[in-house]
């Protein structure tokens, strides 16, 4: 079977660092094109919006939308009605509700429509899984603290409404807990920590539940210097189970479950593929409803300006 021919739309932080290579490291997906306002890659053909990419007919399949997510669902409704397979990095939009239109296209269409969670494609996540569907869960607490400066250097588009500040990284860990919790979980309360001069939070605790009352904390922190975490700490009646490292690594008690290099972007891809094959879509918003939730319930706090 010929590869999907890919056009990887906006090409910043995560275009360069993940899908470039994912694509060239993955079987049944070959790079073709790039449309960038800023940014070329030697021997890909070039494109400077995804307009002048749909319109001059570029030999493409699909395109992965490597864009904010203030401007996505446009860039992917334009795809699908060229016939298009999209991929659309998380989150995979600005609202919950843009999701709907898109999702009843690309049914019209029989064009994939894949929202992609990629820590769910962290190694650690389905052994947490599986060793979790047996045993008794008492709590979870969820702490993911980076420094947005390392991690998220110029993104002004963070900072906006519909950019999510410090759930940008938070929904990763939303996105593998829905994965690996055996009941659906909900929202509670929340307090949400604006920069005095800026339009997202910059730290957020959630509090959360389950309809057995199971204890959920989450902590999002965008000010952490010195040690980074993305951690995930569950008490069950077989002892603590941690997940680690954004999902890398998995301990039960002291036994080492899991320890493996990430290899999420290729495990993206492949799973692209697999849905291009009929047209189907992968699209579950669970983790983007929890975070409209948490905006939704969250008490606001203002708290001292952030400058990059
Ligand atoms: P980024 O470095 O700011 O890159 C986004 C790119 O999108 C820009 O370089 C720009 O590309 C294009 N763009 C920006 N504003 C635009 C606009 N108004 N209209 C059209 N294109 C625009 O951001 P990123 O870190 O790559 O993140 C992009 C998405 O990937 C986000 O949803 C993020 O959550 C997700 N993601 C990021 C990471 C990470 O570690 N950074 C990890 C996983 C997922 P051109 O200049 O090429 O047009």
């Amino acid at each position: 079977m010929n590869p999907i021919r890919i056009a990887i739309v906006g090409f910043g932080k995560i275009a360069r660092d993940q899908h470039v290579p994912a694509i060239a490291a993955t079987d049944g997906v070959t790079l073709a094109a790039v449309a960038s306002r800023n940014a070329s890659l030697a021997d890909v053909p070039h494109f400077a919006t995804i307009e002048q990419l749909l319109r001059d007919g570029a030999a493409i399949d699909a395109v992965a939308l490597c864009t904010p997510p203030q401007v996505r669902r446009a860039q992917a409704a334009a795809a699908l009605k060229a016939g298009k397979h999209v991929m659309l990095e998380k989150p995979p939009g600005a609202s919950v509700s843009e999701l709907d239109s898109l999702i009843a296209q690309a049914a019209r269409a029989g064009r994939t429509l894949f929202a992609t969670w990629h820590s769910r494609f962290a190694p650690a996540v389905e052994p947490a899984r599986s060793w979790l569907a047996p045993r008794r869960i008492s709590s979870v607490s969820i702490s993911w603290k980076e420094d947005v400066r390392v991690w998220h250097p110029g993104q002004g588009w963070i900072w906006e409404p519909g950019g999510l500040g410090v759930f940008d990284p938070g929904i990763n860990a939303l996105s593998i807990l829905t994965r690996i919790l055996p009941q659906p979980l909900f929202v509670i309360a929340a307090e949400l920590c604006f920069p005095a001069n800026r339009e997202a939070p910059i730290a957020a605790h959630l509090s959360m539940t389950d309809a057995g009352g199971l204890p959920i904390t989450a902590e999002f922190d965008f000010r952490q210097t010195g040690p980074q975490s993305w951690d995930i700490l569950i008490e069950t009646d077989g002892g603590p189970l941690r997940l680690s490292r954004g999902g890398a690594r998995l301990v039960a008690g002291v036994e080492v479950l899991v320890d493996a290099v990430e290899a999420e972007y290729r495990g993206l891809y492949r799973r692209f593929a697999e849905l291009t094959a009929t047209g189907a879509s992968d699209v579950d918003l669970t983790p983007l409803r929890l975070v409209a939730d948490a905006f939704m319930l969250g008490r606001r706090r203002i708290v001292a300006a952030f400058e990059e």
